[in-house]
C-alpha cells in the first residue's frame, strides 16, 4: 500500500527563540539550519525578517540547503494596503522559498486586538496570501488561536483558513497558540476542517501548556492533517511547543504511523537525533535533560539488577524501541544500587571476560560504591568505569608518571595594552624512565594542563593524537563544610568514539587532572598500545 507523505516544519529559529533566555546570533541559526536540513526536515523556519537585525541577515543572503527555507510575519495591517506595509515587503524581499503569514482566525482577537472587521480580517489574508504566490513563494498561513476561535465561531475560523487556500496557499497551519487544547478536542476540530480543506493543505502548530503538544499533534494526524510542526527539544515560550524529537521516531517507529506515512526522516537520519538534540542543548549551555523520550541518557537506561538480567538475554523485554534506531543506547547502570548483574552485564559490554563467581567483581561494586559515595559519577562517566573495572582485574598497565605538574594563572597587559589572563601549565612526565617535561599556554588552566599534558609523551604519542577533549562540565557537590567539585570530561578521537571520564576533589584543577588522566589512559587502552 502506498504511504501517504507527512511533512515536518521546525520552527526552533522562530518559535523556539521567543524562549526566555534564548537568544540565537547569526551563526547559530545557520548551524542550527544546517543541521535541521541534514536530518531531514522539510521546512525550516528562520525567522522575522524586518524584525531584528539577525533574521534579517539571516534572510540576506542564499543558504544551500535542501529544506524550504520558509520566513515568518504578520499579514498585512487593517487599513493597509499589501504595497504600503513595511513588515510585508521586508518578507516578500527576503531570501526565503516560502513565506509563512500568522493572521487572526478567531473573531474575539480580531474585534479585541487588531480591533477590526471580521471581513478585513478576511481580506488581510487574502492580500497577504496573493501577494506572496505572485513573488513565486510556497505559502503558509499560520491561523492563530485557531482552536479557541473554532469553539467560539467555527464559521469565522474556517473562512480565514479557506481564503488562504483558496488564494493559493500550499498550507494553512492550525495553531494552538494558548496551549490549552486536549487530544480529543482537537482530533475533533481538524476532523470537522478536512471535509472543508483536503488534509494535505492542513497542518498542526501545538505549544505545550497541558504537556500534550505531541499529543496533540499525533491527534490531529489521525485527524487528517499532514503537516505538523515543533522544535527541537520542544523549544518555545512558556511551556514549549511540541517536541520534533519525540514526534520524529514515533511517526518512525510507531507502526500506526510508520506503515501509513513517510516522512523526510531517513533511518540513517533518525540515527542523528540524540545528537541533534545534544548539540542544541550544548549551544544553549544547558544539559541535556537526562529522561527525555528516546534520547535522554537515561531514556534506555536500567538500575535493578533483575531487569539487567533480562536485558541481556532480549532487549526487546525492556524497551519499547532499539535505542541504536536514534543514535542512543542501552545503559546498564553501575551504582549504589547496582546490582552484580548490572556489573557483570556491563564488563561484558566492554569485553571483559570475568567469571561470574570470581571474588573480584564483589571488591569492584565496593569500589565504586565507595567512590559514589565521596562524589563520583560512573553513570555518567563509562570511560573512568571500565578503568576502574580494568585495574581492579589488574589489566591496566602502567604506562606513564606524572611526576609533578605546575599551574600558573597570571594576568598582565599584552603588548596592544590590553588586560589579558593567560594559563601556564608544566608537566614533568616519566615514560621508560626517560623523564619529560614539557609546557603550554592554554587559555584557561585546565586546557593548558592537557596541553602540556598531551605535548610529549614519548612512546606514546601517536596513540594520543587524534584525542581531542569536546565538552568539560564542573558541578561544586555540596557535602557537609566542605564543597566538592565534580568534572565531567569528553573525549573524542580520529575514529569519532567518544567517550566520558570524571575527576572529584575539593581542587577544581586536581579533579580536572584526574579526568584528564583517564581520557589518556583510556584512549591508550583502547588502542592497544604497549605497556
Ligand atoms: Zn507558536
Amino acid at each position: 500500500m502506498a504511504r501517504e507523505r507527512l511533512y515536518l516544519f521546525d520552527t526552533t529559529l522562530r518559535d523556539g527563540a521567543q524562549t526566555n533566555g534564548v537568544d540565537f546570533t547569526l551563526n547559530d541559526k545557520l548551524v542550527i539550519a544546517r543541521m535541521l536540513d541534514d536530518l531531514g526536515i522539510d521546512y525550516v523556519e528562520g525567522g522575522y525578517p524586518g524584525a531584528n537585525l539577525t533574521d534579517t541577515q539571516l534572510f540576506a543572503e542564499e543558504r544551500g540547503l535542501k529544506t524550504i527555507f520558509t520566513a515568518f510575519g504578520m499579514a498585512r495591517r487593517p487599513g493597509r494596503s499589501t504595497s504600503n506595509d513595511p513588515g510585508l515587503a521586508a518578507l516578500l524581499e527576503a531570501k526565503a522559498d516560502a513565506i509563512c503569514f500568522v493572521a487572526k482566525s478567531w473573531d474575539y482577537h480580531v474585534r479585541v486586538a487588531l480591533e477590526t472587521s471580521p471581513e478585513e480580517n478576511l481580506a488581510s489574508i487574502r492580500d497577504s496570501v496573493r501577494a506572496a504566490v505572485r513573488s513565486g513563494r510556497e505559502v503558509l498561513l499560520d491561523c492563530e488561536h485557531f482552536f479557541d476561535g473554532y469553539k467560539a465561531n467555527p464559521q469565522f475560523a474556517l473562512a480565514c483558513a479557506k481564503a488562504a487556500v483558496d488564494e493559493g496557499a500550499r498550507w494553512v497551519v492550525l495553531c494552538d497558540t494558548n496551549g490549552g487544547a486536549l487530544p480529543h478536542e482537537i482530533e475533533k476540530i481538524v476532523g470537522e476542517v478536512v471535509k472543508v480543506i483536503p488534509g494535505d493543505h492542513v497542518g498542526i502548530h501545538a505549544h505545550n501548556d497541558t504537556e500534550q503538544a505531541v499529543a496533540n499533534s499525533l491527534a490531529a494526524v489521525r485527524a487528517g492533517a499532514r503537516q505538523i510542526q515543533g522544535t527541537l527539544n520542544g523549544l518555545g515560550e512558556r511551556c514549549g511547543n511540541a517536541n520534533l524529537v519525540s514526534i520524529i521516531p514515533t511517526l518512525k517507529l510507531k507502526g500506526e504511523f510508520a506503515d501509513r506515512f513517510d516522512i523526510g526522516v531517513s533511518h540513517a537520519q533518525l540515527k542523528t537525533l540524540a545528537h541533534a538534540s545534544h548539540t542544541l542543548d550544548e549551544m544553549l549551555n544547558r544539559a541535556p535533560n537526562r529522561h527525555a523520550p528516546y534520547v535522554g541518557e537515561s531514556a534506555f537506561a536500567t538500575k535493578a539488577g533483575i531487569h539487567a538480567s533480562a536485558i541481556m538475554k532480549e532487549p526487546a523485554t525492556y524497551e519499547h524501541v532499539p535505542p541504536d534506531a536514534v543514535g542512543n543506547r542501552r545503559k546498564l547502570l553501575v551504582s549504589e544500587q547496582a546490582g552484580k548483574s548490572n556489573v557483570l552485564a556491563e564488563l561484558d559490554r566492554i569485553g571483559l571476560k570475568v567469571d561470574k563467581d570470581d571474588p573480584r567483581i564483589g571488591r569492584l561494586l565496593d569500589v565504586v560504591k565507595e567512590r559514589e559515595a565521596i562524589g563520583y559519577a560512573y553513570e555518567a562517566a563509562d570511560a573512568s568505569f571500565e578503568l576502574l573495572a580494568r585495574r581492579v582485574l589488574g589489566k591496566v598497565p602502567s604506562y606513564f608518571d606524572v611526576e609533578k605538574f605546575d599551574v600558573n594563572i597570571e594576568q598582565r597587559d599584552n603588548a596592544l595594552g590590553q588586560r589579558v589572563t593567560v594559563s601556564l601549565a608544566v608537566v614533568k612526565v616519566k615514560v621508560e624512565g626517560e623523564t619529560l617535561i614539557s609546557a603550554a599556554e592554554g587559555n584557561g588552566p585546565v586546557n593548558a594542563l592537557d596541553l602540556a599534558l598531551r605535548k610529549d609523551l614519548g612512546k606514546y604519542q601517536s596513540y594520543i593524537s587524534g584525542l581531542e577533549l569536546t565538552d568539560y562540565r564542573v558541578r561544586i557537590l555540596n557535602g557537609g563544610t566542605e564543597a566538592v567539585t565534580r568534572v565531567l570530561i569528553e573525549s573524542q578521537d580520529e575514529t569519532g568514539e567518544r567517550w566520558t571520564t570524571v575527576g572529584v576533589s575539593s581542587n577544581i584543577i586536581d579533579a580536572s587532572f584526574q579526568a584528564l588522566m583517564d581520557s589518556i589512559i583510556y584512549k591508550l587502552v583502547r588502542s592497544g598500545a604497549p605497556a
